[in-house]
C-alpha cells in the first residue's frame, strides 16, 4: 500500500448527549445572519423552539425555513435560497435527517455561486467556497454531517442526483445523541443500517487517485490508512449497538453509540466513496420508492459475497473484527456477508429484492442504470461488467 493518505472533514465536531447546547456559540462564530433549515417535524419541537431562541440569545437574526421534504425535491432549494436572498445570511443550519442537512448544503451553494442546481451535479463542481454550514443530525445514519455530498432528487431524471464537492463539507458538525431518541424503530433500522453499508464498502472499496484539477496536483481521495481507521471503528461500534437501539428505543447508550458509528462512517465514506451497493440503490430507489438506507442494506451482503472473489482480504478482516472463528479468508468473508445479513433481517431489512418490491422485470433496467453511475462502480474493489450485474442482481432476487 503506498502512503498517500487524505482524509476531508468539518473543521469542528462536537458529539455528546446535550452538546445542541454549543449550536449558539459555534454559529456565532461564523457569523450574524444565520438561516436554518428544518422540516415541519422538528420545527413543532420544543427543543427546536429552544434552539432558535438560543440564537437569537446570542444576539443573531434567525430566518427559519422549515419546509425541508425528504429527499430533497431541487426546487424546494432553489426555493429556499431565491426567498431568503434578500435576508442575506452568513451561515446556514441544516438540522433534521440528512435531507435537511442536503438541503442546507445545496442552499449555501445557491446563495454563494447562483446558477442552477444541476451546475454542480457531479464531483468537483462547485467552484469555491460556500456558506459556512452547520449540520445537526437527528438521525443517526446518513453521515451528511461530515460529508461532502448532497444527495436531491430532479424531477427531469429518474434517479437522484448527488453533488460531490469539499466546498460542502459542513464547517462543524454537532451530534447530539438526545436528538435521535424520537426515532422510531424503522427509521432507527433503515438510517443504522445505511451508516453500516458505509463503512463496509468504504472499508472494502478500491484505491485511487483523483486529481481535483489543480495543475500538478495529485488529490488522494479513495481509501487509505485514515479512513480505514474510522471505518473499522463504525463497524464495530454500529455492529455492536444497532440491534439494541432498535429493540430498546429507549436504551441512550445505545442510540449514541449508533449514531457515533454513523459519525465515523460518515468521516471514512466522506473520503473513501461508497461502491456497488450504493450504485444499485440508485435505480431500486427510483422504481420501489423505498428509502435511501432500506435499499443498500437489502443489496449490501450479496455485494459482499460477489466481490470476495477480487479481493477478500478487507471482508475477512470484518469477519475477525467481529469475533467469527476460522483462518480461510474466503469462509471468513462469507461469513462476515452471513453476520451482516443476520443482523440486517433481524431489525427488519428486506432480505431480497423481490421483498423491497423491485418488480423481476425491472432486473435489467436496474443493472444498466446501476452501471451507469461510474463514480461508484469504479469505486468497487471487483469489477463489474453486464453479465457479472446480471448475475449480481439475480442472487440478490429472491
Ligand atoms: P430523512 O432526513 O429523509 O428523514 C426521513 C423522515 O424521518 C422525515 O419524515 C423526518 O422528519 C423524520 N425524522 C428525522 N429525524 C427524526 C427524529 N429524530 N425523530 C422522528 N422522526 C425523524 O432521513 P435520513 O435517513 O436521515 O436521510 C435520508 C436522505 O439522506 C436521503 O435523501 C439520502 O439519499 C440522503 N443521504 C445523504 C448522504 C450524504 O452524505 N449527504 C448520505 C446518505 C444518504
Amino acid at each position: 500500500m503506498n502512503m498517500f493518505s487524505a482524509l476531508r472533514a468539518p473543521r469542528e465536531i462536537v458529539f455528546g448527549a446535550g452538546q445542541r447546547a454549543c449550536l449558539a456559540r459555534i454559529a456565532r462564530q461564523l457569523g450574524e445572519r444565520v438561516l436554518v433549515c428544518t422540516d415541519a417535524r422538528f420545527a413543532a419541537e420544543p427543543v427546536f423552539a429552544e434552539l432558535m431562541a438560543s440564537l437569537k440569545d446570542a444576539g443573531m437574526a434567525v430566518e427559519i425555513e422549515a419546509g425541508v421534504l425528504p429527499d430533497v425535491p431541487v426546487q424546494s432549494c432553489v426555493a429556499s435560497a431565491e426567498r431568503v436572498r434578500g435576508f442575506a445570511p452568513d451561515v446556514v443550519v441544516g438540522i433534521g435527517g440528512g435531507s435537511c442537512i442536503d438541503h442546507a448544503k445545496c442552499v449555501a451553494i445557491l446563495l454563494a455561486h447562483g446558477g442552477e442546481p444541476q451546475d454542480y451535479y457531479g464531483e468537483f463542481k462547485v467552484p469555491g467556497p460556500v456558506l459556512p454550514i452547520i449540520a445537526v443530525p437527528t438521525t443517526a445514519g446518513t453521515g451528511s454531517e461530515v460529508t461532502p455530498v448532497a444527495v436531491l432528487s430532479d424531477a427531469e431524471r429518474i434517479m437522484k442526483v448527488g453533488i460531490s464537492s469539499p466546498h460542502i463539507i459542513p464547517t462543524a458538525a454537532l451530534c447530539d445523541p438526545d436528538l435521535t431518541a424520537s426515532c422510531p424503530k424503522s427509521l432507527t433500522a433503515i438510517a443504522g443500517a445505511d451508516a453500516l453499508t458505509h463503512a463496509i464498502e468504504a472499508f472494502s472499496a478500491t484505491r485511487r487517485v483523483a486529481s481535483a484539477g489543480m495543475a500538478q496536483e495529485r488529490v488522494f481521495i479513495g481509501k487509505s490508512a485514515i479512513t480505514d481507521h474510522f471505518a473499522r471503528l463504525a463497524i464495530q461500534t454500529i455492529f455492536s449497538s444497532l440491534e439494541r437501539a432498535c429493540t430498546h428505543g429507549d436504551d441512550i447508550e445505545a442510540r449514541e453509540q449508533v449514531m457515533l458509528g454513523a459519525l465515523m462512517a460518515g468521516l471514512a465514506f466522506g473520503t473513501a466513496g461508497t461502491a456497488a451497493a450504493h450504485a444499485i440503490q440508485y435505480p431500486i430507489g427510483a422504481v420501489t420508492h423505498t428509502a435511501h438506507g432500506e435499499g443498500v442494506a437489502c443489496v449490501l451482503p450479496y455485494v459482499m459475497r460477489f466481490n470476495l472473489e477480487a479481493d477478500p482480504e478487507p471482508l475477512a478482516e470484518i469477519g475477525r473484527m467481529l469475533g467469527l472463528p476460522g483462518s480461510d479468508e474466503i469462509a471468513l468473508g462469507n461469513a462476515a456477508a452471513d453476520a451482516v445479513a443476520r443482523l440486517f433481517s433481524a431489525i427488519g431489512i428486506p432480505p431480497t429484492l423481490e421483498a423491497l418490491g423491485l418488480p423481476r422485470d425491472k432486473l435489467e433496467w436496474v443493472g444498466t442504470q446501476a452501471l451507469g453511475v461510474s463514480r461508484l462502480i469504479d469505486n468497487n474493489p471487483r469489477r463489474i461488467d453486464a453479465p457479472a450485474m446480471a448475475a449480481l442482481l439475480q442472487a440478490a432476487y429472491s
